[in-house]
């Protein structure tokens, strides 16, 4: 058998047809219109995703069989189908135009086939098997892993040309503000971790887990955000300080924050005090722990006839000081999932001022603390109870008070 060659095509703007609206034209078609391709597709029926491109304008659907017509000005045609005789008669139409046909049906008639394939951002592996999926499926999972556990040093760019790492290359640097995850180092996105694997040096928060650090790669610098001496304000401005100085220095800085950057994260300042230097920024959204918390305790923050909204709020300022920005009496009115961060120290005054407002002493309420981790503790109690319990339990930061209804609507795990 003779080797096939591979090529990377390169589809934006151009057309690619697609025969079949099944499952094997459904899990083909994203990856064609994420090449940009302009994808025709001709099926009598369509699987209801395909549908949804269709409606999206993001392709063009022609709901009916194929004809030889519709390769008019194609670059590559998809068989998805499984009639073998129809599948021939599009094969042989793209055959006498010239143009690449990759089958699902019959490898053999195909004039083009598929790889296997694993993307990493710039880098794109694709895996063929010699005519065995199977094969190329495995050996691109093995390539995957090893690319995720070689912590990104493969894909690195300065590592490649064997530049040492930190040290300034008279480029310009840049910034990444990376939302870590709720605890669990599983939780940190893609992206997130993928840069994090990239960088020269990293600014992480306390709550940030220890084992993403754990992976980094050597050589990286790292800076403990939470070890920074001076007050809250001073911190930082150091902070910003030291993300600027890095980024100019030519370094690329992860700022690794707990949770979601913009969520209570101070993401924003540390994005101006960049964008004031002329510091490009990247900002990576992540699993934030209002949301991930009650989700590790069994309690969905929304759910149907139960609760159609949740709001997020920082009880870090106590209800009845003058630097309150929060409309406790507004919340009290609320019928629907309160979740509290930074509330353990107000509790007591922030549980009063709730239930002084008209929200039921038995609204269910509990608390999560260190969610996701191996150490995480729930607590379910009532509004009307829970700061004491708190206090009874000796419940510690970092927690998420959750309160409405939706705490006792699924069975405790
Ligand atoms: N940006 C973060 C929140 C920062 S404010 C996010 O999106 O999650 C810090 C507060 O977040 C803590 O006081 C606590 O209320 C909450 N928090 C963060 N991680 C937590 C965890 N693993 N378990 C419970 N609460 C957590």
């Amino acid at each position: 058998m003779t080797s096939p060659y591979p090529l990377g095509l390169r589809l934006a703007g151009r057309r690619v047809v697609v025969v079949g609206g099944g499952a094997v034209a459904t899990r083909r078609v994203p990856a064609l219109l994420d090449a940009g391709a302009d994808v025709l597709l001709v099926a009598p029926e369509i699987s209801p995703a395909l549908q949804a491109h269709a409606d999206a304008d993001r392709l063009r659907w022609i709901p009916r069989r194929f004809h030889p017509d519709d390769l008019d000005d194609a670059w590559l045609v998809h068989v998805a189908i499984d009639d073998p005789d129809a599948a021939a008669a599009v094969s042989a139409a793209a055959a006498q135009r010239r143009i690449f046909c990759v089958r699902a049906d019959d490898r053999e008639a195909a004039t083009a086939w598929t790889p296997a394939v694993t993307r990493h951002g710039p880098v794109t592996v694709a895996v063929l098997g010699g005519g065995d999926p199977r094969r190329a499926m495995t050996v691109r999972d093995a390539i995957r892993t090893l690319l995720r556990e070689r912590k990104g040093t493969l894909l690195t760019p300065a590592v490649e040309q064997g530049t040492p790492v930190n040290t300034p290359t008279g480029a310009p640097g840049r910034v990444a503000l990376v939302g870590a995850g709720p605890g669990d180092p599983e939780l940190v996105t893609v992206r997130g971790w993928r840069l994090l694997t990239e960088a020269d040096v990293v600014v992480a928060d306390r709550l940030v887990p220890g084992l993403l650090l754990d992976e980094l790669r050597t050589g990286v610098e790292l800076v403990d955000a939470s070890k920074i001496p001076y007050g809250p304000a001073r911190t930082q401005e150091e902070i910003n300080r030291i993300l600027v100085d890095r980024a100019l220095a030519g370094a690329f800085v992860v700022r690794l924050k707990g949770g979601d950057p913009y969520v209570f994260g101070r993401g924003g300042e540390e994005l101006l005090a960049c964008a004031a230097a002329g510091v490009p920024v990247t900002v990576v959204p992540g699993v934030t722990s209002s949301i991930a918390a009650p989700a590790a305790a069994g309690i969905p923050v929304t759910h149907r006839a139960v609760a159609h909204e949740f709001t997020v709020v920082s009880g870090h300022v106590a209800p009845d000081s003058a630097a309150s920005l929060v409309r406790w009496d507004a919340l009290a009115a609320l019928r629907g999932t309160l979740v509290i961060l930074m509330g353990l120290k107000n509790l007591p005054a922030i549980t009063a001022t709730l239930l002084r407002h008209g929200r039921p002493a038995d609204t269910p309420a509990a608390v999560v603390q260190e969610a996701t981790t191996g150490a995480q503790r729930t607590l379910r109690s009532t509004l009307g109870e829970v700061a004491g319990d708190v206090a009874a339990a000796g419940v510690r930061p970092p927690a998420v008070v959750v309160v409405g209804d939706v705490v006792g609507v699924l069975p405790s795990l």
